[in-house]
């Protein structure tokens, strides 16, 4: 028998539950859990005691986040079910193949973990945990893992400290398995150094895999500008389905040149591309040239619902200046990767967008993240990536 401690539901708000929705807000529960401490297991009941899920505590608005829907206990086997279950259905998929090395092994709710995030390397795999409770979980993910991927693992990678942000005292990125050796992954039979230690989230964009593979069938003799272009996941793409020309822009100079050793990994002679370490917006002010091909893929101007009304905004701003540097006839890849923001309200806003520029447009494509980023239906939250490519006149 465990011990988890009980937490009663408010009669009537066992609703969002009972349809699997994984999260509970603080006030659906009868009493405070302030003192209660964070990332504790605890058993959510309704009001009259019966078992409704198990979850850990969290202090904040959502403040305990479902672990399961069946009385069980949270426990060395139970990571061992949970993953393994993971990297089954990662495999059904048809990952990691000759052509495709790297992928999202776990992701959050859509794999029934509110708060965890796996991506596979080439056999390193970055653990990301956004709260205390996985956190608390980490000895027992990493035996999990091992346990799971045998000879599939050669290394684990701690990568929480940014997604905690500053929230644990004393928490460091760092080893906790095997060693870093190789650095070099493929993603549909391309290259790409990644830096795990010093690269953004867990070192790769690994969500926009199919979208890059889209760009490149329409990237033939076109003069492509890929904006927020981090490491180059679309200028690869783009320069290996023979683009005339890739311009990438980023503010940050350490994506720039990741990007640059990733132009030349894939062709060392390769010469028509430029990349620039710049804020998009100064750029787009600065430069008039104009492009077959335009694409968008800001970071999430929103992180949370308060900012949402700033970040609808820039996104508008964002696209009314990318849509004046598309050709007639070009084609604008643009997207959003704010949970916050859904798929009809950003098509309203590139709608709003467009009406500004005046221009003959049509979608062509709707596009999201790949299926190795599931979405838990009862968690329609995380669809976050939302892509609409555009046909310009
Ligand atoms: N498209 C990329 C992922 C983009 S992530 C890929 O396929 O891998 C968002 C990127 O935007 C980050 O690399 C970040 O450094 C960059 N960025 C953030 N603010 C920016 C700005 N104002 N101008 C240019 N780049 C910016």
């Amino acid at each position: 028998m465990d011990s988890y401690q009980q937490l009663f539901l408010k009669s009537g708000k066992e609703k969002s539950l009972l349809r699997k929705h994984p999260w509970v807000f603080s006030g659906a529960l009868q009493k405070e859990i302030k003192q209660i401490e964070e990332g504790s297991i605890v058993k959510i009941t309704d009001s009259k005691g019966e078992y409704v899920a198990t979850g850990y505590v969290q202090h904040g608005s959502i403040a305990v986040r479902i672990l399961s829907f069946e009385d069980e206990i949270i426990d060395q086997e139970f990571w061992t079910k949970t993953i393994e279950k993971s990297w089954l259905f990662r495999q059904s998929l048809g990952f990691p193949n000759t052509k495709t090395n790297c992928f999202r092994l776990f992701h959050g709710e859509g794999d029934g973990v509110s708060g965890l995030i796996i991506d596979y390397y080439n056999g390193t795999a970055v653990i990301q945990c956004h709260t205390s409770g996985i956190l608390a979980q980490l000895d027992n993910i990493v035996e999990a893992l091992k346990l799971v991927l045998k000879k599939n693992l050669k290394a684990i990678y701690n990568k929480s400290k940014e997604a905690m942000h500053g929230a644990i005292n004393g928490l460091e990125n760092g080893l906790l398995f095997g060693t870093l050796e190789q650095d070099i992954v493929k993603e549909n039979g391309f290259s790409f150094h990644v830096d795990w230690k010093n690269g953004q989230k867990t070192g790769f964009f690994l969500d926009q895999r199919d979208n890059r593979a889209l760009l490149g069938r329409y990237a033939k003799g076109k003069d492509v500008l890929n904006t927020f272009s981090y490491t180059g996941g679309f200028s690869v793409y783009a320069m290996m389905n023979g683009a005339n020309s890739i311009d990438s822009i980023d503010v940050s100079k350490n994506a720039i040149e990741v990007l640059n050793k990733n132009m030349l990994l894939n062709n060392e002679s390769a010469t028509n591309f430029e990349s620039i370490a710049k804020d998009t917006f100064s750029f787009f002010k600065e430069s008039e040239k104009e492009y077959d091909i335009v694409i968008l893929d800001p970071p999430a101007f929103a992180k949370n619902i308060g900012a949402k009304h700033n970040a609808l905004m820039g996104y508008k701003r964002l696209n009314i200046e990318g849509l004046k540097k598309v050709k007639k006839g070009g084609l604008l890849f643009t997207f959003s990767c704010s949970q916050v923001v859904d798929s009809l309200t950003f098509s309203q806003i590139i709608m709003s967008a467009a009406i500004e520029s005046g221009r003959e447009i049509k979608i062509i494509h709707r596009l999201t993240q790949g299926a190795d980023h599931p979405v838990n239906i009862y968690h329609p939250e995380g669809e976050y990536l939302k892509g609409l490519v555009l046909m310009v006149n």
